[in-house]
């Protein structure tokens, strides 16, 4: 075998031509370097093979000939088309069925010996096993007789994948390790290139969870490394240091409406603490729907006006800015702050308005969106930040407001995702986290309920009972296929068959991600306004937008919706003093989905429901984990809280070893996600 450059492209390959090179560019796949970081999505174990006749329930495998098979067509199901085979060795015969796979016929030959591999039960008077894994006894001479099986497309098969593979796997050893050598050998991780090596020809299933130890700490140094380079990066970086004035503390307290919860109080604490260093604050304010982060920002931002500074703050949308400043000026009203809006809407001679006057210093504090405020806007004296209910403030922008001085603001971030607390040393290793876990005293928990096609009419009956009552009512559709983006099909279909049928005498407006950003904050607008009885929507609906009136949510098809998007949603109800009421309509058909649903019925815990979801769906399917780069995650499990601990450990002393310059290969990778990590 000759050992292939990494660079080398798979056309080279045995068995690659244009046409093949073509299927597997389709998947990203160009150069030996990229096949072997093509990792299996799974194993087939075939290594614990036994007779026929000493096999017992459950996962099996054998080594038997094929007898016999035949293709029919179900006797009770018609369309169904049934694969049937009998197998045997010298011990016994076994009966193996597939479904709707009428080509396993052609792959399978009478009198050849093949593997098999599946779950043996007893049905009708037989042990049989249904849908085998099968493998020509001649196909395995990688290894241990355990399948490594790739993700598979129309053109590219996995067991072409498996035959390119064969002839690279030495060029294994041209991967470097980007991992300190020390730390590998201090939490017993076998080499990158062993680690690679392993997972496309284990010997032993063992090897494989080796590799993949191997890999998730990795993925998770670099991560963490990244995030705690940022962070040490910013303590050096000077501030203005914002003193703590204690009555002025106790005057915005005493003129609150109610008391702040004992979250709130811890949090402000820490920000005040925060504010009065002289290096940036970055922290993060996570706090469930209603958790009352908008007090809190109230808080900070007083302190800094009172101590001479500006403060903006920044939102996504127009609609959230307004809402915001009506709030902010209620709070902050004893105090006379100048405030101003800065958002798309206004007219171009306002916006140069509003810009000059921050640049003077005759605006203390301004409310807009994120764009506007990064881009073009220059402050007198800027001294916090602050950024709601968007992913994360980066690096780049908070460099683009440090003032004259060369100091950098301070920034808080507010979030209404729930994280655990795992997942946010990963995603936010360069923030401090406070959470508010609890809510407001007297807030009536959300009434939600899992409903079904049969329950519809009911459903619709209590929707338009409290619409009668002044409610106001969401529908909330989700995407069919990747192809609707964001569901705006089913919106529109639903839209139109609510107002020609049921809710025909009912005001309803429909938004959805296709609509112009104009168009969809006029229809919001209006919903705000009143003027609409229902807002038939896609997942557009804005985290944030406050409704008094709206306490009805109806969801379709909710098993479509990972746990936390779900409680995101219902989170959009319920927001003034009455009761609010969630309906999730989904199918009896997928067992394991609807009692994921269920799990939001039980409980307004958003953090309980987020970790729900992160033990029950993989880190790809994870809500928001696209927006926080969590997509580049493979093998880290992210409620693999022990891995998360040891690796941020060392993480952390990598970052302060004295020797760090000798590797330059581990700064590098670091680096990278640095900027990967700052450009959201
Ligand atoms: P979110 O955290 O979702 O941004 P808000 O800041 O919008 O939540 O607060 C939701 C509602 O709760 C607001 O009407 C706010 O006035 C109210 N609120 C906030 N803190 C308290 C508190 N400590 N006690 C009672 N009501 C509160
Ligand atoms: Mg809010």
């Amino acid at each position: 075998m000759t050992l292939r450059r990494l660079a080398t492209p798979l056309t080279d390959l045995r068995g690659v031509g244009a046409i093949v090179g073509g299927h597997l560019e389709k998947i990203g796949l160009v150069t030996v370097h990229d096949l072997l970081h093509y990792f299996p999505r799974r194993y087939d174990d075939f290594s614990q093979l036994k007779p026929i006749n000493q096999l017992r329930p459950g996962l099996v495998s054998v080594r038997a000939r094929v007898d016999l098979i035949k293709v029919r067509s179900s006797f009770k199901r018609k369309r169904m088309v049934l694969t049937e085979a009998i197998v045997s060795d010298e011990t016994g015969s076994l009966k193996l069925t597939w479904f709707n796979t009428p080509w396993v016929i052609d792959q399978l030959q009478e009198g050849q010996e093949y593997y098999f591999l599946g779950d043996l039960r007893y049905v009708a008077h037989t042990f049989g096993i249904s849908q085998p894994s099968y493998e020509a006894v001649d196909s395995m001479k990688l290894a241990g007789n355990i399948v490594p099986i790739y993700s598979e497309t129309a053109d590219v098969s996995s067991r072409l994948v498996r035959s390119l593979i064969e002839q690279v796997l030495e060029s294994c050893e041209l991967l470097e390790d980007t991992l300190p050598p020390y730390v590998r050998a201090d939490h017993s991780l076998v080499s990158f290139a062993t680690a690679v090596r392993q997972l496309h020809v284990p010997k032993v299933m063992t090897e494989i969870d080796v590799a993949k130890r191997r890999m998730a700490f990795g993925e998770l140094f670099f991560r963490m490394s990244a995030g705690l380079a940022i962070k040490a990066e910013l303590q050096t970086e000077p501030a203005q240091q914002i003193p703590f004035d204690e009555s002025l503390a106790k005057q915005f307290v005493a003129k609150l409406p109610f008391s702040l919860t004992p979250g709130q109080k811890q949090a402000a604490w820490k920000i005040f603490h925060d504010l009065d260093l002289d290096h940036p604050m970055n922290r993060l304010l996570e706090g469930d729907v209603g958790s009352g982060k908008t007090v809190v920002a109230a808080f900070a931002a007083l302190m800094a006006i009172r101590a001479g500074y500006q403060v903006a703050i920044m939102v996504p949308t127009d609609i959230l800015a307004r809402q915001h400043r009506v709030t902010l000026q209620e709070l902050l009203e004893p105090w006379q702050i100048r405030t101003e809006l800065l958002v798309s809407k206004l007219p171009a001679k306002n916006k140069a308005d509003v810009r000059s006057r921050l640049q003077s210093g005759e605006i203390d504090l301004v409310i807009g969106t994120q764009a506007l405020l990064t881009s073009t806007t220059e402050f007198a004296n800027i001294g916090l930040v602050i950024v709601d209910e968007q992913h994360r403030f980066g690096v780049a922008q908070r460099l683009s407001l440090k003032d004259k001085a060369g100091r950098l603001p301070h920034v808080l971030t507010m979030t209404a995702t729930p994280i655990p607390r795992s997942l946010a040393l990963i995603i936010y290793g360069d923030l401090d986290i406070s959470i508010l876990k609890d809510m407001p005293a007297g807030r009536l928990p959300i009434k939600t309920k899992v409903v079904f096609d049969d329950d519809r009419t009911t459903v619709y009956g209590a929707v338009d009972t409290m619409i009668a009552q002044g409610h106001q009512a969401y529908f909330v559709c989700p995407a069919i296929d990747e192809t609707d983006s964001g569901g705006v099909k089913a919106a529109k279909k639903e839209f139109e068959n609510l107002q020609s049928t049921v809710f025909k005498h009912r005001r309803i407006g429909l938004v959805h991600g296709k609509l112009k950003p104009d168009e969809k904050a006029s229809v919001m607008q209006n919903f705000i306004d009143g003027e609409l009885d229902i807002l038939v929507a896609t997942t557009v609906i804005e985290v944030g937008v406050h409704v008094d009136r709206a306490n009805v949510m109806v969801i379709e098809q909710a098993e479509r919706f990972g746990l936390a998007s779900l409680h995101q949603l219902r989170g959009r109800v319920g927001r003034g003093s009455e009761q609010a009421f969630c309906w999730l309509f989904s199918s009896r058909k997928d067992e394991a989905a609807l009692a994921r649903v269920r799990a939001i019925e039980k409980t307004n815990d958003g953090f309980r429901l987020a970790q729900i979801d992160l033990e029950s769906r993989g880190p790809g399917q994870r809500i928001g984990t696209k927006q926080s780069g969590l997509s580049d995650l493979q093998f880290a499990k992210l409620d693999d809280t022990e891995l998360i601990a040891e690796v941020r450990e060392a993480a952390q002393a990598f970052l302060t070893d004295k020797n760090i310059v000798q590797y330059p290969l581990t700064t590098q990778e670091i680096n990278r996600l640095k900027i990967i990590t700052s450009l959201d």
